[in-house]
């Protein structure tokens, strides 16, 4: 034996031996890795709700925001109706949606063709869910009414109900649109259009709709602008958007929460634009809107209709109005919106026809004769297929040589 070489034999053979223990465990362990996700129990696949882009419209600027209260209690008068509306208030809530978070902004998608529907992350907002009010009174059935069921009416049919002062079976029969006689008076004061904006509210509540939108009748409402705008809002929130007609906000005494020695302040969307409320802020305007208690908070305060609705959200319930500049009446010059914006707007309007002409600057198929508000104009750019719309020419083909 060869004592000398023995400890260096010992040691290849030790290294040997480390070596195939090395190598397995190497296997061994790659081996468990492979087995490890089986050895695991199986998990259902969930899809992951995807990121909200939060993307704001492009032109509504919310000023300032403020805590909302809860809803006030009621008085004892119109019980059933405050039943069934609070119950609608807690039913929102057990859906896992807090109807006090304010102006959560969810997607703002771009103009669609086709079919009226936008999405949202929230849910698919289509024009069924809006209920679009128009006031109006006996007198401009024929010279503004009609203009409008003529246009953006037509698209819109079942959810746009006309609130005016009188029957009118004739151009209910003729044309199918919804026309309700409030049975208010036909005069021009504020009691009888508060006496309308009552009748519009209680209608929108026993709805079901998601949204309240009121214009007048002398506004086209662009409808894939207003589906869209909506659709960056849910309607569970609280959300009231319009345009004021004033710089600043409106002071009145306050004689609903105190006896009039205060003053407060409040913005308020003019009705002569249009503006919009969600159905989870008119809910909570029941107490002081529903069943007739508009018009008497109206008379409370002594101001007209659209001002009633801005104190009932901005001074009771303390719920911000969301300006927005993509409304419009003709208090406003029309001719200064620029012309590749006109049908981005949501409303337009038209107005000063005895002195200076107050009209949105949009060309097209019709003459100033033929159009005088545009609203014909606008409504054949946005619904070219309409079968009284001016066809475009078609171009002259030539079939042989050019004669000259
Ligand atoms: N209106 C009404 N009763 C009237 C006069 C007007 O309901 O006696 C309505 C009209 O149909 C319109 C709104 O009130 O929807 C505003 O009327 P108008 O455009 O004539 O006046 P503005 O206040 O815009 O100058
Ligand atoms: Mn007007």
């Amino acid at each position: 034996m060869n004592l000398l070489h023995w400890p260096v034999r010992m040691h290849i053979a030790s290294v040997g031996v480390s070596k195939s223990c090395f190598v397995f465990s190497l296997v061994f362990c790659g081996l468990l890795l492979l087995f490890i996700p089986a050895l695991q129990p199986a998990v259902r696949q969930v899809d992951l709700p995807q990121p909200r882009r939060q993307i704001r419209p492009t032109q509504a600027v919310s000023l300032h925001h403020n805590g909302v209260p809860g809803v006030p209690e009621h008085t004892g008068e119109n019980e059933g109706k405050g039943a069934s509306i609070d119950s609608e208030i807690n039913r929102s809530y057990k859906q896992g949606v807090d109807p006090h978070r304010s102006q959560e902004r969810g997607t703002f998608p771009g103009r669609q063709s086709g079919k009226l529907s936008a999405s949202t992350s929230h849910d698919l907002l289509e024009l069924k869910d809006i209920f679009i009010a128009v006031k109006t009174t006996r007198k401009y059935h024929k010279s503004r009414l009609e203009l409008l069921i003529q246009t953006w009416v037509s698209q819109a049919k079942e959810q746009t109900f006309m609130f005016t002062d009188d029957e009118d079976n004739e151009l209910r029969m003729r044309t199918g649109v919804n026309i309700i006689n409030t049975n208010c008076s036909a005069a021009h004061t504020r009691q009888a259009l508060c006496c309308k904006m009552s009748v519009e509210y209680d209608k929108f509540i026993e709805s079901q709709k998601k949204w309240f939108c009121h214009v007048d009748d002398d506004n086209y409402v662009i409808l894939p602008s207003l589906l869209r705008l909506l659709s960056s809002y849910h309607h569970s929130q609280d959300v009231y958007l319009g345009r004021p007609s004033l710089d600043h906000p409106i002071e009145a005494a306050e004689r609903v929460k105190s006896d009039g020695s205060m003053s407060v302040q409040f913005w308020f969307a003019t009705g002569g634009a249009g503006f919009c409320i969600s159905r989870g802020l008119a809910l909570k305007m029941s107490p002081w809107a529903s069943l007739g208690n508009f018009i008497s908070t109206a008379e409370k305060i002594r101001l007209p209709d659209d001002c009633t609705i801005g104190y009932i959200i901005e001074a009771l319930l303390e719920v911000s109005l969301t300006h927005t500049r993509l409304f419009h009446s003709h208090l406003e010059n029309l001719q200064k919106l620029p012309t590749d914006s006109v049908l981005e707007q949501v409303t337009l309007s038209y107005g000063g026809f005895e002195n200076r002409r107050n009209i949105v600057g949009i060309v097209g198929g019709f003459s100033l004769a033929e159009d005088p508000t545009r609203f014909k104009t606008v409504h054949c750019l946005l619904y070219p297929d309409t079968d009284w719309c001016p066809k475009l020419k078609p171009r002259l083909k030539h079939t042989g040589p050019l004669q000259h």
